[in-house]
């Protein structure tokens, strides 16, 4: 019953070193070209390999990082289980890169960064935290935790998801309908969906005009979420105040693309969260001890809703 590691060598070392010591009778590997392919139950990797199929006894395909939109569902097999990484270090991580954009276009930092390339040294009405709304699209692991970190702050909170949820402390919302009413009291709009074919072009000029006039987006799901162009469109007309974006498509964006130098823009190169190795091996290892006792692993994927 092997373990099939197929990502950087790097955090292969931490994986395998946490195998030997946590599940020795699971063997670890990282070369698929001399592992026999009957033997591997548990396969972590970003993209599926194009042989997949070889691996027949394949019980978890595991996604190294916190989507699985990169795998063709399609083409792994209905007997095996596709779960997400939920760890704690992913967590954080977006907490932290969420909490700093949210703290970033709240502070008007995107203005007072084109003012002082400009030499100028003036100030800008600032809102309070009680006077400012966030909403965030999507109320799972990260969403959640997003919500909980930025609670001390004093914004008010909501947040949006697929099926009705109740979060202390949180206005939540579901269905179109909720979305509306969302939309409109979202001063800073937080996107933390996974990409679907439901959510795919979601951040779209209709969606964005029913933000209240002067808000600012925080994108962290996936790229092919946002409509690049209505974003622009949006903050040249000033419908839009700034946007932080961390996920773009392309990924890298061409040179020449309007957010590499939009003033209103703050661009990051998809580096909101990153798998940790050390909790993310952790994580799983701790999924194939409830897999083998019978227990659906965190993180399994509903292939039927596509997350
Ligand atoms: P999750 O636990 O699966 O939660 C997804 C949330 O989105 C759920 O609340 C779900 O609603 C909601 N949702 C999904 N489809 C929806 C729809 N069509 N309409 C309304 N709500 C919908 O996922 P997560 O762990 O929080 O991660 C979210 C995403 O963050 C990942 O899929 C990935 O794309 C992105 N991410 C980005 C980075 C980065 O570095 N930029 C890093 C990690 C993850 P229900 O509650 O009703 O199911």
């Amino acid at each position: 019953m092997t373990f099939l590691f197929n990502s950087d060598a790097g955090r292969g070392a931490v994986f395998a070193d946490a195998f030997a010591r946590e599940l020795p009778d699971v063997p670890f590997t990282m070369d698929a070209a001399a592992v026999d392919p009957d033997a591997v139950r548990y396969l972590i990797t970003w993209t599926a390999p194009e042989d997949l199929a070889r691996y027949r006894s394949l019980e978890i395909l595991f996604s190294i990082g916190a989507g699985v939109d990169q795998f063709r569902f399609d083409t792994v097999p209905e007997q095996v289980k596709i779960v997400r990484t939920v760890e704690e270090g992913i967590v954080r991580m977006m907490q932290e890169y969420v909490t700093l954009a949210v703290l970033a276009l709240h502070r008007n930092l995107p203005a007072y960064l084109a003012q002082q390339r400009a030499g100028e040294w003036s100030d800008i009405a600032q809102l309070q935290a009680g006077s400012r709304r966030l909403g965030v699209l999507g109320l799972g692991q990260l969403g959640q935790a997003v919500l909980d970190r930025l609670k001390p702050f004093g914004f008010p909170l909501a947040g949006w998801s697929r099926s009705p949820r109740q979060i202390a402390g949180v206005a939540c919302y579901h269905g179109e309908l909720g979305l509306e009413e969302m939309l409109a009291a979202g001063d800073i709009l937080i996107c933390l969906l996974p990409l679907t074919e439901d959510t795919r072009g979601f951040l779209n000029a209709d969606l964005l005009a029913k933000l209240p006039k002067g808000a600012a987006l925080v994108h962290t799901g996936r790229g092919p979420q946002l409509d690049q162009e209505a974003l622009v469109a949006a903050l040249n007309s000033g419908q839009l105040l700034a946007a932080m974006i961390d996920v773009t498509d392309p990924e890298p964006l061409p040179a020449g693309h309007p957010f590499w130098s939009h003033p209103k823009i703050i661009l990051t190169p998809h580096i909101a969260s990153v798998t940790q190795p050390a909790t993310a091996a952790r994580a799983v290892i701790d999924n194939i001890r409830r897999h083998r006792a019978g227990l659906d692993p965190i993180g399994l994927v509903d292939r039927s809703r596509g997350y």
